[in-house]
C-alpha cells in the first residue's frame, strides 16, 4: 500500500487540506488503515470529484479507493454487476456497454467511482423517473469504524445513513448494482428553446414523463422579461433497430474521443460577468430552437466536458463554489425570486442547470426531492459572494428545500437541520457505529455531521 503526505482539496480547488494518504489495495489493507487511523480519523476519497470538502480530513488520514478497481461479476442475463468501490463509473461504461447493459445514474462526469456515488447518492438526467444512485444498489460491503466488513441492504438504518452519508458510516468496499438495459450506445435527443423561466417550468412538466433524460441549460445573465431563457435538452436511447444502417454495424461500442485542452488557468479578464453574458448569449442564440431525434453518442450527450482537460480551473486562481439547491413543487415563487436575485447581481454564473426532480431516494442525507433542482458554478473569489449565498441559503430553507452538501463548500451549520429532518438520526446512528470518530471529514467538522 503506498502512504504519502498530500495537500488536497475538491474539484472545486478551494480549502486546501493536508493528509496523509493511503491507497489501499486489498481489503485487509484498508481495515488496518481504518483500525490505525488516530485520533484525527480518516474517510475514503475516490476520484476527488465532490466540489467542496467532502473527501478531506486535514491532519487525519484519507483512503484512496482507486486502486480497489476490480469488476468482480456482471451477470449479462440479468444486468447485475458485483464491483469494487473504486471502480470509476467511466470503466464500467467500457465493460458495460458492449453488454447492452448501461450505469444506472450517471452524473455529467463519468470520473467518479461507484462508492463516490453512493457516498454522494448522486442524481442523473434520470433522477424524474429512476431515483438516485443507491435507488440501484443491491448490497454494499461496508468497512465499520472497528474495521470488520458488513454487508448492508437497502430497507436497513445503516444503508439509508451510508447512502448520501459522505463517507462517514464507513468504507464502502464493494456493491452489487442493478444495469439498465440498453441495445446500442446512441441517444435520440430532442432540443428546444424555452423563453423565460415560466416557459420552461410548464415544458418540463407538461413533457419530462415522456423521456429518460431530461435537463435545462439555463441563461442566469439576462434580465427583464427573458430572465431564465434556457435551452432544454431530453433525450432516449435509441434502439438497435431504429439506428440508421452504418450506426448499426457497432451499435454498442464505447469510445469517447479527446477534445482539444483548455488553458491550464484562464486569464482573469475572461472570468466576469460580461464575457460570461455573451458566452451565454452564443449559447442560446447557437442551440436550436426545436429540434428532434438528433443523434448523439453516450459520451455526447451525458458528459461533453469530460475530454476537457483543466476543466475545474476555467474559474481562475481562486477556484470555484458550486451551488446547488433543490425545492419542492409548490415553491416555484422561491426559484423565480433566485433566478431574479442571481440575473440582477450580474454574477459570471457559468454552467446552470435546472432539473425537475422526482422521487428522492431512502438516504437520510440524499440531495434529491420531489421538485425543482438548480445547479450553477461561480468563481470562489467573486465580492461578497459568502454574503449572498448565505443569503439565498436561507431563503431555500425557509422554504422546506436543501443545498447539495456533496457540492457545499461553505454552508453555515445551524441551516443544516432545517434542510435535512433526518439529520439527528444520521447523528444519533453515527454515534453508535462509530463512538470515537474514526471516520470524519473537513466537511463532517465544518457541518458537526
Ligand atoms: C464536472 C462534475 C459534474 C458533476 N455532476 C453531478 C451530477 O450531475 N449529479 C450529482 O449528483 N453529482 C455530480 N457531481 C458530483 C459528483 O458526482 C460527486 O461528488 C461524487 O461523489 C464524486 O465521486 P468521487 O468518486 O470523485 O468521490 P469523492 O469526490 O472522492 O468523494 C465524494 C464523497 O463520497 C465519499 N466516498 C468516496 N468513496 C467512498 C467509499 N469507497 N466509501 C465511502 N464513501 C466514499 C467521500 O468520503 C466523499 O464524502 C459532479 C461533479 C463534477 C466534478
Amino acid at each position: 500500500m503506498s502512504v504519502d503526505t498530500v495537500s488536497l482539496t475538491g474539484w472545486g480547488r478551494t480549502a486546501p487540506s493536508t493528509a496523509l494518504r493511503f491507497r489501499p489495495r486489498s481489503y485487509e489493507e484498508a481495515a488496518a488503515t481504518v483500525r490505525g487511523c488516530g485520533p484525527r480519523g480518516s474517510i475514503a476519497r475516490g476520484l476527488g470529484r465532490a466540489h467542496g470538502d467532502a473527501a478531506q480530513n486535514a491532519g487525519g488520514s484519507v483512503l484512496d479507493m482507486t486502486a480497489l478497481n476490480r469488476i468482480r461479476t456482471i451477470d449479462a442475463g440479468a444486468g447485475i454487476v458485483v464491483c469494487d468501490a473504486g471502480v470509476s463509473l467511466h470503466r464500467l461504461m467500457e465493460v458495460l456497454l458492449p453488454l447492452g447493459w448501461f450505469v444506472p445514474v450517471t452524473p455529467t462526469t463519468r470520473y467518479v467511482t461507484v462508492g463516490g456515488a453512493v457516498g454522494a447518492d448522486i442524481h442523473g438526467h434520470n433522477q424524474h423517473v429512476a431515483g438516485s444512485f443507491s435507488r440501484h444498489v443491491q448490497e454494499l460491503e461496508l468497512l465499520t469504524a472497528g474495521g470488520e466488513i458488513r454487508t448492508v441492504r437497502p430497507g436497513t438504518a445503516l444503508f439509508d445513513a451510508t447512502a448520501g452519508g459522505l463517507g462517514l458510516t464507513g468504507v464502502i468496499l464493494s456493491a452489487t448494482l442493478r444495469c439498465h438495459r440498453v441495445t446500442s450506445s446512441w441517444m435520440s435527443v430532442d432540443t428546444e428553446r424555452a423563453v423565460d423561466l415560466d416557459d420552461l417550468l410548464e415544458r418540463l412538466v407538461a413533457g419530462d414523463h415522456r423521456y429518460r433524460y431530461s435537463a435545462a441549460w439555463i441563461d442566469l445573465h439576462t434580465r427583464g422579461r427573458a430572465t431564465g431563457r434556457s435551452v432544454l435538452t431530453r433525450g432516449e436511447h435509441v434502439p438497435r433497430y431504429a439506428l440508421p444502417a452504418r450506426a448499426r454495424r457497432t451499435p454498442l461500442s464505447f469510445r469517447p474521443g479527446p477534445i482539444p485542452a483548455a488553458p491550464a488557468l484562464v486569464p482573469e479578464a475572461l472570468l466576469g460577468s460580461a464575457p460570461a453574458a455573451l458566452l451565454g448569449e452564443l449559447r442560446y442564440r447557437g442551440a436550436p430552437k426545436y429540434r428532434i431525434g438528433e443523434l448523439q453518442r453516450i459520451a455526447a450527450f451525458f458528459h461533453p466536458l469530460d475530454g476537457l482537460p483543466h476543466r475545474h480551473r476555467v474559474h481562475g486562481r481562486a477556484g470555484s463554489v458550486r451551488y446547488q439547491f433543490a425545492v419542492g413543487h409548490g415553491q416555484e415563487e422561491t426559484l423565480r425570486r433566485i433566478v431574479h436575485r442571481i440575473a440582477r447581481r450580474r454574477l459570471p454564473a457559468t454552467n446552470a442547470v435546472l432539473k425537475r426532480f422526482g422521487a428522492g431516494g431512502p438516504g437520510w442525507l440524499s440531495f434529491p426531492v420531489p421538485g425543482w433542482s438548480l445547479a450553477l458554478g461561480l468563481p470562489a473569489a467573486l465580492p461578497g459572494l459568502a454574503g449572498f449565498l448565505d443569503s439565498l441559503d436561507e431563503e431555500v430553507a425557509a422554504a422546506g428545500g436543501r443545498v447539495c452538501l456533496a457540492k457545499d463548500s461553505r454552508l453555515r451549520p445551524e441551516l443544516l437541520a432545517a434542510m435535512y429532518p433526518r439529520l439527528a438520526d444520521f447523528r444519533s446512528l453515527r454515534a453508535g457505529l462509530d463512538p470515537d470518530g474514526a471516520f470524519r471529514s473537513d466537511l463532517s467538522r465544518r457541518l458537526s455531521l
